[in-house]
């Protein structure tokens, strides 16, 4: 975790497009419906946009969202489930609103988002539950 951390602050040359290679390899080999560890575990940022589209989507009052499932996330970014396992988690672990889900649901665990090299700390805490996280950090501390 502190290799990771220390790498997040400096500028290597290519480590953004190797990484964003290797998310494309490990998610060629992993199933997330069988897995559904994040949304168990973790759970996304709701923000205003995403409540905005959920509630359009299931027909519910944002109002009401919000006092139902939300929470503040405590660092001001936006809003974090009340409770976990995720409530729009299905049995099987499909998602139930997945067509409206949130961007952090969609772009999680950021292993192909633009700037991941400085957020290489937040991904070694990722890797506690996500193994494709896990696989992606393996393979970095292995390079670099
Ligand atoms: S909204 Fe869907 S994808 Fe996001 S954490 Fe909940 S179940 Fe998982
Ligand atoms: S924890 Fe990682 S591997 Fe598991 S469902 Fe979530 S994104 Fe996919």
């Amino acid at each position: 975790m502190k290799k990771l951390r220390l790498l997040s602050k400096r500028n290597i040359p290519g480590i953004e497009r190797q990484i964003h290679a290797w998310h494309e390899e490990v998610f060629g080999t992993i199933d997330c419906t069988a897995c559904g560890l994040c949304c168990r575990n973790m759970g996304p940022i709701f923000r205003n946009t995403d409540v905005k589209h959920i509630c359009a989507a299931i027909g519910a009052d944002p109002k009401r969202f919000h006092e139902d499932y939300l929470q503040q996330d405590p660092d001001g970014v936006g809003f974090m489930l009340r409770e976990l396992p995720c409530p729009f988690q299905n049995a099987d672990n499909t998602c139930s609103i997945y067509d409206v889900r949130t961007l952090s649901c969609v772009n999680f665990p950021h292993t192909n988002s633009v700037n991941i090299r400085r957020k290489l700390g937040g991904l070694a805490l990722d890797s506690l539950y996500c193994p494709a996280a896990f696989m992606i950090c393996e393979k970095i501390m292995e390079t670099y």
